[in-house]
């Protein structure tokens, strides 16, 4: 299992506010929101980043994908959203976990810092 920040939240060691779990997926706010609506969906499995997903992970990459729309839809954000994987370090990624920023709730801009 992961031994950063989001492996504790995974396995329940330190409190997150979780919108959205299944088997393969958990889905929290984010504790420094960056939008009125700013949730990261992660894997359970611990893959440290999107360059590291190897072909055995096809199907668990749609997953996370589709959970971000269906908890985007949860959130009610349907004006719009962004949805934002960071890779690496100019990618920009602070977590060693891979994860999917759900951001919505209010007008994006582009590009990206
Ligand atoms: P990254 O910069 O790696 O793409 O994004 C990591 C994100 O994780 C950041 O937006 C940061 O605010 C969030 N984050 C870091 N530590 C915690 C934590 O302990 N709990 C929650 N809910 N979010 C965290």
């Amino acid at each position: 299992m992961s031994d950063t920040i989001f492996g504790k939240i995974i396995r329940k060691e330190i409190p997150a506010d979780i919108v959205y779990e299944d088997d393969k997926s958990l889905a929290f706010k984010d504790i420094s929101p960056q939008a009125p609506v700013h949730i990261l969906v992660i894997p359970k499995k611990p893959i440290v980043r999107l360059s590291e997903a190897t072909p055995e992970d096809h199907a668990l990459m749609g997953h996370l994908l589709l959970i971000a729309k269906r908890v985007a839809d949860q959130e009610g954000l349907s004006n719009g959203y962004r949805v934002v994987i960071n890779n690496g370090v100019e990618g920009g990624q602070t977590v060693d976990h891979l994860h999917l920023h759900i951001m919505g709730g209010r007008q994006m801009t582009w590009p990206p810092g």
